[in-house]
């Protein structure tokens, strides 16, 4: 048996880029002779392995053939005689469908490095619409690799369209989009990724609340770049920039959600769009299944995102009251997180992108002014039930109040 590493490794390995998982494939061997090595077979419906030392992927070489709908209907062929060009053409893209031997030397017989030269993403064979995943998975190297300045291939671009037009996108099951999403979220260029799904017109199946953004305007003053379709995209790229979180790049992509949902006579402004927002919110992670806290983070900066551009109109009461339904005091961690997400809000409009933000500093320190309020104390001096939370809250106003007026003296008089 022979075996080579595939895919992932060997491309990001001619890239000079970190491999984090290698891949191998195995060609001339049975299940049966794997299994006596001590690999460990790993699912049901292909012959895949797990070493016994280093716990790395394993696969037998195969062929697929779609035979139904959904990504079970495959009819999957790993016997003996398969060979690695067989293997390598069921491959998506080029630069995924090459092999390497032990001795380092490159297996490419679908002109893999050529398009890594030429920094193409390019499908390997029509059979490309087989899996419509494909589509997502595109998106997703297009917005890992935009810095090197990679671009889908025309004809790649073409066959994504097509397949999106078929509405085979929504056969997807969630938990396989969303997996393709998250990685994509976490990928340098995010934005990216929603940018290619909507050029092939696959953004609207899963993603119809952002996809409706474009087109919908914003007053010049405050957005230059007036579309707010353009805006999410240039907020996602801030927040990459900001924290490379998915959940923190994701409330970024949902914070202006609202927008697609206010009344058209009121546009170019959007009054009440932060609430309006949390529904459609909701409605889109629930579509996904998100993880909970990505919902809850992607809520709270549509619900809240204005209030910390507006800080320094906000009433004290008024701060506090952001910090208590927002939780920061037990979640601070998130609460940093959706700080980093107003900032990309307000650095992700045309212009913006280098000034500062210093709402998010004043907004931290409005938090550890009322984080030194301790309840212990404020029970030592004598409250009891309800009236000690009342108490909390009036001494935290105060704090506010007095970290307001050492910032800026006149504010205190305006209250
Ligand atoms: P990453 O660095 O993100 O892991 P990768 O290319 O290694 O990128 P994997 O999802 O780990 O991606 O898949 C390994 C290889 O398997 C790919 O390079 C590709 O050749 C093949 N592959 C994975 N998923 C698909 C798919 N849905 N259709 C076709 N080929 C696929
Ligand atoms: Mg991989």
């Amino acid at each position: 048996m022979q075996v080579y590493l595939v895919g992932g490794a060997v491309r990001d390995k001619l890239l000079n880029y970190p491999v984090y998982e290698e891949d191998w494939v195995v060609v001339g061997a049975t299940p049966q002779e794997l299994t006596k090595q001590g690999y460990k077979q790993v699912g049901k419906d292909f012959p895949v392995f797990l070493h016994p030392d280093t716990g790395d992927e394993y696969a037998l070489a195969r062929t697929e053939r779609k035979s139904g709908k959904g990504y079970y209907g495959f009819e999957v062929y790993a016997e003996k005689d398969v060979t690695l060009e067989q293997d390598l053409i069921r491959r998506d893209l080029t630069i995924n469908a090459m092999a390497m031997d032990q001795n380092g030397q490159v297996i490419d017989p679908y002109n893999g490095q050529k398009d890594l030269k030429q920094k193409i993403l390019r499908h390997v064979s029509p059979a490309f619409k087989e899996d419509p995943l494909r589509v997502l998975r595109v998106a997703r190297f297009a917005a890992r690799y935009h810095h090197l300045g990679f671009k889908v291939a025309a004809e790649t671009l073409e066959l994504m369209h097509s397949i999106a037009g078929t509405g085979e996108l929504n056969a997807l099951a969630a938990e396989r989009v969303w997996k393709e999403t998250v990685r994509a979220l976490g990928e340098r260029s995010p934005q990216v990724f929603f940018e290619v799904l909507r050029q092939c017109g696959g953004l609207a199946d899963w993603f119809p609340e952002i996809d409706v953004l474009w087109g919908i305007p914003n007053p010049a003053k405050w957005h230059p770049e007036v579309d707010t379709g353009i805006h999410t995209m240039m907020v996602l790229e801030q927040a990459a920039i900001l924290s490379d979180q998915p959940v923190t790049r994701y409330a970024a992509l949902c914070h202006d959600l609202g927008k697609g949902a206010t009344p058209r006579e009121n546009h170019p402004s959007h009054p009440g769009h932060e609430k309006l927002g949390v529904p459609l919110v909701e409605k889109l992670s629930r579509r996904l299944k998100t993880p909970t806290e990505f919902e809850r983070l992607a809520k709270i900066a549509s619900e809240y995102h204005l209030h910390l551009h507006r800080l320094e109109e906000l009433k004290s009461k008024t701060i506090v009251k952001v910090l208590e339904k927002t939780n920061a005091f037990k979640q601070p961690q998130r609460f940093e997180q959706f700080l980093q997400v107003c900032e990309a809000d307000f650095k992700g409009r045309t212009g913006f992108e280098k000034r500062d933000y210093p709402q998010a500093a004043l907004m931290r320190k409005a938090l550890e002014r009322c984080n030194q309020i301790k309840a212990a104390e404020v029970i030592a001096q004598g409250y009891q039930g309800k009236k000690i939370g009342e108490e909390i809250h009036r001494e935290r106003v105060s704090a506010v109040k007095k970290l307001l007026s050492e910032q800026n003296p006149e504010a205190s008089i305006l209250e």
